[in-house]
C-alpha cells in the first residue's frame, strides 16, 4: 500500500459540526475523501476529471482482466 497523505483544508468548515479548519482530504483509488477530525462526518466524491469521461474506469478494467 501506498502512504496517503492526508492534508487539511484550510479555512473550511465542516458542514456537521461547524468548527472551522477541521476538515482534510486525500485521494484513494480515484476517490477523493474529506473527513472531519472532530466529527463522524466523512465524504467520498470522484474527481471532475474521471466524473465527466467515465472513460478511465473501463480502461482499467481492461487492465486487471486480460482475456
Ligand atoms: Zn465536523
Amino acid at each position: 500500500m501506498v502512504s496517503i497523505k492526508k492534508r487539511f483544508i484550510a479555512e473550511a468548515r465542516c458542514p456537521s459540526c461547524q468548527q472551522q479548519d477541521v476538515l482534510r482530504w486525500w485521494i484513494a483509488s480515484n476517490i477523493e475523501w474529506v473527513e472531519c477530525v472532530e466529527c463522524d462526518f466523512v465524504q467520498q466524491r470522484l474527481p471532475q476529471s474521471v466524473e465527466k469521461s467515465g472513460h478511465q474506469e473501463q480502461t482499467m478494467i481492461g487492465i486487471f482482466r486480460p482475456d
